[in-house]
């Protein structure tokens, strides 16, 4: 088994070592590359988008010719976790900020997002949240983070910071407006593996 990490910007290297461990924990034998240009992730089993600046992001996306492949990707129903400006890039809609600045979202959640909702960099942080398949809660890093404004039908809420929707699911793509990267906490990641496993197997 592959796993993607789109590598254009963002946590690239915090979301390979959080993978890492977490096969090693699984003991799981999978694969994990960075991806930067087009014809790797079709051969891939599952990608993980990074967090950055969606608005760069999609762009790079668009202009590598990535994004049709995540597009298709999904289709196929390959298990994707998205984190910060990864789940905006993945959302329907990006409210008036994305209007204004002509975002190319890649539309793949129903979701409708509102960018920088918790302030800029220095208002950074971290908070225990619930966490609907953990049995424990979950420390979430928020740094310049979106909120979720609306679910369609087929979108399950998994995590709130108060009244806010910061996670969601939509089949096996899910949507996290924080970092599990940035912790030492792997359940995220362990639980995506096994959505990729299951999906796989
Ligand atoms: N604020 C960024 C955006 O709108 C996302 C921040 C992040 O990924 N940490 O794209």
């Amino acid at each position: 088994m592959t796993i993607a990490v789109i590598a254009i910007q963002g946590n690239v290297e915090e979301h390979i070592h959080a993978l890492k461990e977490a096969m090693q924990k699984q003991k799981l034998d999978e694969k994990v590359v960075p991806v930067k240009h087009k014809g790797i992730i079709p051969y891939c089993d599952g990608i993980v988008l990074p967090g950055g600046e969606s608005t760069t992001l999609c762009r790079l996306m668009k202009h590598e010719g990535i994004d049709i492949e995540i597009i298709d990707a999904a289709k196929q129903n390959k298990p994707i976790l998205a984190t910060c400006a990864g789940l905006i890039s993945l959302a329907k809609s990006g409210g008036k900020q994305a209007q204004k600045t002509k975002q190319h979202l890649l539309g793949i959640m129903d979701i409708e997002v509102d960018r920088n909702t918790f302030g800029r960099q220095g208002d950074s942080f971290e908070v225990p949240i619930h966490i609907s398949f953990l049995n424990t809660p979950y420390n979430a890093v928020f740094i310049r983070a979106p909120k979720i404004v609306r679910v369609g039908k087929n979108v399950e809420v998994i995590a709130r910071f108060g009244e806010d929707i910061v996670g969601a699911k939509q089949q096996n793509i899910i949507g996290l407006a924080f970092h599990p990267e940035l912790t030492d906490d792997l359940r995220i990641h362990q639980y995506y593996l096994q959505l990729v496993q299951e999906n796989t197997g």
